[in-house]
């Protein structure tokens, strides 16, 4: 079964994006663009993987990753921020926040999923049912 991740973000253009490649290698994602409606659908679902913005109406990443990671049912659940933020101390106030690890906006298309993968136990990878250096599929 392919493993569930959940993308929390505002801007609609990184929030297709990230569900463009996700959904590529054989992801199931889920979407949702504050950090309310994030919670309540990590909620209703409890994906294996949430991909999180900071900065987002209603409820940003930070708040969002204190809910998550307060929740006896939740807290278990990789949480990965994806950011603009790069200024030094930003990745230690994201990692003190809760967050299990973070990559910087804009991302790389080609090394997203991967960069992810590494939050997932092996058994949630998901190929596709394409073997990583198998150039006979792209
Ligand atoms: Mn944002």
């Amino acid at each position: 079964m392919s493993a569930r991740v959940l993308i929390v973000e505002d801007n609609p253009a990184n929030l297709e994006l990230m569900d463009y490649l996700l959904s590529a290698s054989g992801y199931l994602t889920l979407k949702a663009s504050d950090g309310k409606t994030g919670l309540l659908a990590a909620e209703n679902t409890i994906p294996d993987l949430v991909v999180c913005d900071i900065q987002m109406p209603v409820m940003n990443g930070y708040e969002l990753a204190k809910s998550l990671k307060n929740n006896a049912k939740l807290r278990h659940i990789p949480l990965v921020a994806v950011t603009a933020l790069a200024m030094t101390g930003d990745g230690d106030k994201i990692l003190a926040a809760g967050f299990d690890g973070y990559l910087v906006k804009p991302i790389t298309p080609e090394t997203f999923v991967q960069q992810l993968e590494a939050y997932l136990t092996p058994g949630q990878h998901e190929k596709g049912g394409i073997a990583y250096g198998d150039d006979s599929n792209r």
